[in-house]
């Protein structure tokens, strides 16, 4: 069984083009017209390595017997009871339109696995709309050009653990070792079930002692499965009960390597331990007590931040420090300055080799999880918005004062904000930062990416 993506949308966005250029054949019409295909048509796509189904919905042509709205559904539902996600597509350039909302809502309904997309987003044209994109509160756009071919890494970089995921699943004939996935109901999409194990990677340099860390891990507590191998890249997973909590591990390099050591394969370790951030819901990076922050460490955590998954950052081999206080202070100043953007990240102390401090990192793990599916009510945002702006006003460049009326948080994992504001391009980043600072604080959200996005109001 091969991993089915279903292109939806409404009509004129683009589905079409992109379903083509992932089949590689003009099999589905384009044309100015909307929806001049019909109903839903399959091919098979390609994309870099990947080998996977794709279903475009792109037959929404006005019809007599129905209205368009009651077409776009019908299709879109179908095609979302077919399909292990959907890449849920928007026009930049248009930005976010009632039909996209209605497209949004059924997705949201179906409990569907939402790629969001912003295509036609070549150029500058695009880039309003893909900041709306982000209020439909379904996940980070990544924006495409189906016509251009732009933005196809980084569709490939999300879709590759889902298909991964997906061609693990049918090559594991025992169900029962699969607890991270999908129940199906008759014909509904595959859910990800609320209480599947946490998802963790521990990323880092080669001989950061990765291996070291999640032997002593599997060596003190219970294995439940694994190791588990994904089937087109070469990460393993280990499912295990770990103090009492469900988790999967992602290792990379970690368990296999050992045998040989060039550059070429440290390069390769990394790049691999990278693909497994996406896996992950937290994120481990294993720094090297001796040789912290170096410019691969710097790197792995910016990587880590930027795909927005929780982060704890563990120093290693904690068993070699004489001065440790001293030490930590050095570290903690070296975080600060040198990794801003993972500010109040927490920073645990281990040593893989003795298993000291693994208790602390377990803890640590899981209230970084917390923090990054944490939920505000918009009301709280806005009483706390209201005592921001008046404790500090944003500036008024050129006397033109700026107003922010309304805040809500848009999505989890990691939490995400939109703040309507007047004239959001005068915003200086500051003064985002001052938002962003302050949501961390007074919400006791550390170690998590925040993400705040000022929109115009118009
Ligand atoms: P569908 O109705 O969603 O299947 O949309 P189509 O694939 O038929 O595309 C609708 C129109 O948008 C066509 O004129 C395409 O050429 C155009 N289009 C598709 N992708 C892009 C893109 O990435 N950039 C721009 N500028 N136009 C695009
Ligand atoms: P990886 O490349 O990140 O998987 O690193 P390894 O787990 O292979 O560890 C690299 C080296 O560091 C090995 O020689 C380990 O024995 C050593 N090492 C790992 N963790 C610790 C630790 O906590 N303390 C000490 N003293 N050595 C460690």
């Amino acid at each position: 069984m091969s991993f089915t993506l279903a292109i939806v949308g409404r009509p004129n966005v683009g589905k079409s083009t992109l379903f083509n250029r992932l089949v590689g054949k003009r099999l589905a019409l384009v044309d100015d017209q909307p929806g001049v295909t019909r109903d839903l048509r399959e091919g098979d796509a390609r994309l870099g390595p990947l080998r996977f189904t794709v279903i475009d919905t792109a037959g929404l042509e006005e019809a007599t017997d129905e209205s368009l709205q009651g077409r776009m559904r019908r299709l879109t539902e179908r095609a979302v009871g077919m399909a292990d996600a959907c890449l849920f597509l928007i026009d930049a350039r248009a930005g976010v339109l009632p039909a996209d909302e209605v497209c949004a809502d059924i997705l949201r309904r179906r409990n569907a696995h939402v790629i969001l997309g912003a295509n036609k987003a070549e150029g500058r044209a695009g880039e309003s709309g893909l900041l709306d994109a982000y209020a439909l509160g379904l996940g980070e756009p990544v924006a495409l050009s189906a016509e251009h071919g732009e933005g196809l890494d980084e569709l490939l970089d999300v879709l590759t653990p889902l298909v991964e995921a997906a061609e693990a699943r049918a090559a594991a004939d025992a169900p029962e070792t699969d607890v991270d996935v999908a129940e199906e109901d008759e014909d509904g999409p595959r859910v990800p079930t609320v209480d599947r194990p946490l998802q963790i990677a521990v990323i880092g340099r080669p001989n950061a002692g990765k291996s070291t860390l999640i032997n002593k891990i599997l060596g003190e507590e219970r294995l439940l499965t694994g190791p588990e191998a994904g089937i087109t890249r070469d990460a393993i997973s280990l499912s295990l009960d770990w103090a009492g909590t469900p988790v999967r591990i992602w290792d990379t390099a970690g368990m296999r390597k050992k045998a040989k050591i060039d550059d070429k394969l440290e390069k390769l370790s990394v790049s691999d331990g990278l693909r497994a951030v996406r896996f992950a819901e937290v994120v481990v990076v294993l720094l090297d007590a001796a040789i912290p922050f170096e410019q691969q460490d710097l790197r792995i955590a910016d990587f880590a931040e930027r795909e927005g998954r929780a982060v704890v950052v563990a120093v290693n081999k904690w068993d070699l420090e004489d001065e440790k206080q001293d030490k930590l202070k050095a570290l903690k100043d070296g975080f600060e300055r040198l990794l801003p953007q993972l500010r109040g990240a927490p920073l645990v102390t281990v040593s893989a080799k003795t298993g000291r401090g693994l208790d602390r990192l377990h803890a640590a793990i899981l209230s970084a999880y917390d923090v990054w599916n944490r939920r505000i009510s918009t009301g709280q945002l806005n009483r706390w918005l209201g005592g921001m702006l008046e404790a500090h006003p944003p500036p008024a460049p050129g006397g033109r004062r700026i107003r922010m009326r309304y805040m809500t948080q848009v999505k989890t994992r990691p939490p995400g904000f939109v703040v309507m504001t007047s004239h959001p391009e005068s915003v200086p980043e500051s003064y985002v930062r001052y938002l962003v600072n302050g949501l961390r604080a007074d919400f006791d959200m550390p170690g998590t990416p925040i993400r705040l996005h000022l929109r115009g109001q118009g």
